[in-house]
């Protein structure tokens, strides 16, 4: 690994850490492409099987390349130790599963990702594990849902698709006071935005599908934070299995070097067209945390770097002009992913949050016309361009057909 102590500064730590081999001479980390480790000796095997030395020893326990990806993502969340699961579900999964028994409960915000919830209400309730749902921006409820058997804070913040934010100092401390484990999922913010460990928090999980790959092309997740837990979470991963491949960690820690150009990039063109979109007269609201008229602005302000990649805007006329809409863009993409260098637009409602009743999307901020936007890299006025064109097409279809 890197000879010098790390730098204060994200950038210089994302690009510096790095895996070299004095064989080769290599400036970039290379691939190691192999299923298990050679001892050198039957004793070197049974010491390094008792951790008494260090040293890989199969890939669905530890690679070369995960542990170059998450040693950089430890430096980059100030956290102490961590691994790479095969998807943020894995981690998402995974974080719980490794510290929870039978008769825990699992206290966590209501806006969550489709498949967090699908663990919390159908999964855990099958190995005894209960839960109850708070909402994100109603701190006032959170204290009297804790129970004695409350083990876990689950939270998202900014949340998917709602973007509202939970105070991260004031839960930090809720969990510290109440002796109960806080797990973020730091997904839509990266560490470049918001560093939940700084907060309080002692997990960190991430979709590294999302931002932190960056560029659409692989599916994997990691777990990061204090040593202790982290270390009951690698157990319960190392005999259950959802290890993340040695390309994909490599594809992931080159992607870690770009994170913060890419993030800035990101949040600079999402603030713009938010701006843009923000009192159009086809938009009946636009929500940006980074917008003063988000209700929680001052708290993003406080606790985020900038506002993150992801707007969302409800497009008046309902459900059927929303649908309408999405099939007149021509530039941005329709897909279910987010953190893609490509703009993508999500109609949550009938995709990522259709496994929720009517009632569980409304409580989470899903009207029937919202739109996801995760803004990409392409200019922001050919985005903007696209969007005020799919409004004007469907304006005009609304108007024909009545
Ligand atoms: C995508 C996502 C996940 C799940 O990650 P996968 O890599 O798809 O398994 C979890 N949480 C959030 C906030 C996400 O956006």
């Amino acid at each position: 690994m890197s000879k010098q102590k790390p730098s204060k500064h994200f950038e210089t730590r994302a690009v510096r850490t790095q895996t070299a081999s004095d064989l080769h001479r290599e400036h970039s980390a290379p691939i190691f492409m192999t299923s298990s480790f050679t001892f050198e000796s039957a004793e070197h095997a049974r010491a390094t099987f008792a951790d008494e030395v260090e040293g890989n020893i199969y890939s669905r326990f530890s690679n070369p390349n995960s542990n170059e990806l998450i040693e950089k993502l430890c430096l980059l969340e100030d956290a102490e130790d961590g691994l790479g699961t095969a998807s943020g579900m894995a981690a998402m999964y995974s974080s719980m599963a490794g510290l929870l028994e039978h008769g825990d409960h699992v206290l966590a915000s209501r806006s969550l990702f489709g498949s967090t919830h699908q663990v919390l209400t159908q999964i855990f309730p099958k190995w005894g594990i209960s839960h109850s749902y708070a909402d994100i921006d109603k701190p006032e409820q959170w204290e009297s849902l804790i129970r004695p058997e409350t083990k876990i804070i689950f939270v998202e913040t900014p949340s998917n698709p709602g973007l509202d934010l939970i105070d991260l100092e004031w839960l930090g401390q809720l969990a510290r006071e109440k002796e109960l484990i806080l797990i973020v999922d730091n997904c839509f913010a990266t560490p470049y935005l918001q560093q939940p460990l700084s907060y309080g928090a002692h997990i960190v999980c991430h979709s590294t599908t999302k931002f932190i790959d960056g560029q659409g092309r692989t599916v994997g997740g990691a777990i990061v934070g204090d040593a202790d837990l982290i270390g009951k979470i690698r157990f319960f991963c190392r005999h259950t299995g959802p290890s993340m491949s040695p390309f994909n960690a490599w594809i992931l820690s080159k992607s870690l070097e770009t994170l913060a150009v890419r993030m800035d990039r990101h949040c600079d063109n999402a603030l713009q067209i938010a701006k843009h979109f923000e009192g159009h007269d086809q938009i009946e609201k636009v929500r940006y945390p980074f917008l003063p008229s988000h209700p929680q602005y001052q708290l993003a302000r406080k606790q985020m770097r900038h506002g993150g990649g992801l707007l969302t805007m409800e497009v008046k006329g309902g459900l059927e002009r929303g649908r309408k809409f999405l099939d007149s863009l021509k530039t941005l993409s329709l897909t279910a992913n987010l953190g893609d260098t490509r703009t993508i637009a999500t109609h949550s409602a009938s995709t990522t949050h259709s496994k929720l009743t009517a009632e569980e999307q409304l409580a989470v901020g899903i009207t029937p016309g919202l739109v996801r936007i995760s803004v990409g890299l392409e200019h922001p006025d050919d985005i903007i361009q696209d969007i005020e064109n799919a409004l004007k097409l469907t304006k005009n279809a609304l108007t024909l057909t009545k």
